[in-house]
């Protein structure tokens, strides 16, 4: 039954039953007052029967008199009794009761005036007047349900208003019923929608949608119709939040939902999930429904957001998983959207497919994420180190360091897999303190040996928010005596990017400190030459898309020759990362490339393979960069063509 209902009904029948209790109530007091008042009427009438009696007779009473003294005062039914000394007369409607004489003078002398009493097997009242001697006296006697006019007149009215008074009482508890009834299905709804919907954007949250998603399981599957369930997250969104503060995040947050929600159709879901993560339901949508639906949404999120005066641009990971083809439950479905939208992230699309061919990547993922805490600590992680070649010199100048985890069952786990986790998870700070102090360990080492290198340590952008991080490297270089010119810390371009006045801060303090700088994989970052300008590096290292097929891609070649350009330009050193044959190697000679590294060179090797490559190939150590960390470019040096290792 509704509340509203139940509500209706017990204040209804609190009413009735309020209202009869009064009824009675009230009903007992008014005969109450209807006895009190018919009492004192009859003394007053045996009164005035005794008062006229003395005045008119003064001898015993005889019964015509007391007859017509009957008739004038006495009420219909009554029975009168006038007595004077030993003589009594009594008249009544009726038999006289025998032994009344004799009762009458009991009650007499026991002083009552008034009571009640069985006479001639009815109850009756009475009252009684007499002399102060009690000589001469009346008693008058009327039946009980003899009623008073008044009290029958009261009683009528007293059940009039009862019954208005109910009408009236039930009318106001209906109203009032009905009132707080709906303040109560109000009150309800809004709980109800606050329990289902996400306070931020207003839109459905978890629990709704997969209350929907439930709702288009049971159609789907009674008529068998596909639908498509996308997920996304918004790249990030996490930095936009750090940097320019939680209610921006909200208001950004809000404006992509409403523009998700311009972008799909009526009777479409959006949910938000939770963060930056939302959801969309299409019923009766196959594949291209879901991809057209996908793009759409895409196009949407990649116009500038302007929120609070600031533009801004953002752009969304969508994963796609269709019923029935990738799951035929809510909870799977969602799993493989999720494994979609992680798909779509690795690839750098802005949408991706369920791909079954490579889910078996999620749960490695999570794997990996599960046991890379230990894993430091565990001793599974080691560092291979790739020489590089100075093209001037022809000398081996450094090397750089690369981490990898030796996981006991899955085998050598690269860094592209765990880095991002690792990033992810926060643990990318302590990873980077066992890199950099057991890179500097070995280092020593090597130095001990005669072997005198630069090591290039990759720092990830994560490592640029830690402000301690300087005085980390300055008293680990001091732990290990190593001059800080023999260290290297590289730093990709799009990391740079992300915060750029963080990233010149620290550039700065490392700059300081003596630790070159490079920039990773140049070229990748859509860096601006303006802000390139601003920041103090020594070397930029030319990303291995470019180099890889520059001899075969002139737009490659274009743009190898440019940065190098621009390096030599703004006073710093050129390396050409994934170099793998001689022709490259060449040509980078004749682009007047300052070093080069690549499989062409050696790959990554061991610790104590490494060692050895650098004992094997006359290692000594290049012309160290200047101290004020500009380039050093004496061209035209001897060029020997490197070894195959
Ligand atoms: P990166 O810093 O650009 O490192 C160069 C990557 O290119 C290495 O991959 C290396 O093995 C690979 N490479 C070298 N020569 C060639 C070549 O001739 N051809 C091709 N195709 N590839 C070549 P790796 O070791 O898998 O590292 C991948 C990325 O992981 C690194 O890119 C770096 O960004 C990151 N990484 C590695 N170690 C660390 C680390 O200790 N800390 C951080 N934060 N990132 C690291
Ligand atoms: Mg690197
Ligand atoms: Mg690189």
């Amino acid at each position: 039954m509704r509340l509203s209902t139940q509500l209706l009904g017990a204040i209804t029948g609190i009413t009735l039953l309020a209202l009869l209790v009064f009824g009675a109530v009230a009903y007992w007091i008014m005969t109450e007052a209807g006895e009190k008042r018919r009492a004192e009427l009859l003394a007053h009438l045996a009164g005035d029967i005794l008062a006229e009696f003395l005045a008119r007779d003064a001898a015993a009473p005889d019964s015509s008199r007391v007859a017509a003294l009957h008739r004038k005062h006495g009420p219909p039914g009554s029975l009168l009794a006038v007595w004077r000394g030993e003589a009594v007369a009594v008249v009544a409607d009726g038999p006289v009761p025998p032994g009344l004489s004799r009762r009458l003078r009991v009650l007499a002398g026991e002083g009552r005036r008034r009571g009640r009493l069985r006479l001639r097997g009815a109850d009756h009242r009475w009252a009684m007047a007499a002399t102060p001697s009690g000589e001469a006296g009346v008693f008058l006697a009327e039946p009980r349900r003899g009623t008073d006019p008044d009290a029958a007149t009261l009683r009528t009215r007293l059940l009039v208003t009862g019954v208005v008074i109910l009408w009236l009482a039930v009318w106001v508890a209906l109203i009032l019923a009905a009132l707080i009834s709906r303040r109560l299905e109000e009150k309800n709804e809004a709980l109800r929608h606050q329990a289902l919907h996400d306070g931020l954007t207003g839109l459905p949250n978890r629990t709704l949608l997969l209350d929907r998603l439930a709702q288009v399981l049971l159609a789907a599957r009674r008529r068998p119709v596909s639908f498509a369930l996308l997920l996304m997250d918004l790249d990030r969104f996490k930095e936009i939040n750090d940097t320019l503060g939680h209610h921006f995040g909200d208001l950004l947050l809000r404006e992509v939902g409403r523009r998700i929600q311009a972008s799909i159709r009526e009777n479409d879901s959006l949910a938000r999930l939770g963060g930056d993560e939302f959801a969309v339901l299409l019923p009766d949508t196959g594949r291209e429904g879901a991809l057209l639906c996908a793009t759409r949404i895409t196009r949407h999120l990649q116009r500038r957001f302007s929120v609070e005066g600031l533009h801004i641009e953002t752009r969304a990971s969508i994963g796609i998983a269709l019923y029935p083809e990738h799951g035929d439950d809510g909870v799977t479905l969602l799993q493989r959207a999720d494994v979609a939208m992680y798909q779509a992230k690795r690839s750098g699309n802005d949408f991706a497919l369920y791909d079954p061919g490579r889910d078996s990547h999620s749960v490695r993922r999570l794997r990996l994420m599960g046991e890379l805490r230990e894993a430091v600590s565990a001793g599974q992680m080691l560092l291979h180190y790739q020489p590089m070649l100075d093209l001037r010199s022809g000398a081996v100048s450094g090397a750089e360091v690369l981490v990898r985890w030796r996981h006991p069952e899955l085998g050598l786990v690269a860094p592209g897999e765990f880095i991002p986790l690792a990033e992810q998870m926060g643990a990318i700070h302590p990873l980077t303190l066992w890199v950099l102090e057991t890179a500097l360990a070995r280092l020593r080492a090597w130095r001990r040996e005669g072997i005198e290198m630069v090591l290039s340590v990759n720092l990830s952008a994560h490592c640029l928010q830690d402000a301690s991080l300087p005085a980390t490297v300055e008293s680990l270089l001091h732990r290990h005596e190593i001059p800080p010119g023999a260290l290297q810390l590289e730093i990709t371009e799009s990391a740079l990017m992300h915060d750029l006045d963080r990233a010149r801060d620290m550039l700065g303090r490392f700059h300081t400190l003596g630790v070159h700088l490079a920039i990773d994989d140049f070229g990748t970052g859509f860096s601006s030459l303006a802000y390139l300008r601003r920041l103090s590096f020594d070397e930029l290292k030319i990303d291995k898309s470019f180099v890889r097929d520059m001899c075969s891609d002139p737009n490659d070649a274009s743009i190898v020759r440019a940065v190098i350009d621009l390096a030599h330009n703004l006073g710093c050193r050129v390396v050409a990362e994934g170099v793998e044959d001689d022709r490259t190697l060449a040509r980078l000679r004749e682009l007047d490339c300052d070093r080069v590294q690549g499989f062409y060179l050696s790959p990554p090797l061991a610790a104590d393979d490494a060692g050895r490559w650098f004992r094997d190939h006359g290692h000594r150590a290049a012309d160290p960069p200047d101290d004020d960390g500009g380039a050093r470019r004496d061209r035209g040096t001897d060029r020997d063509q490197p070894r195959r290792s």
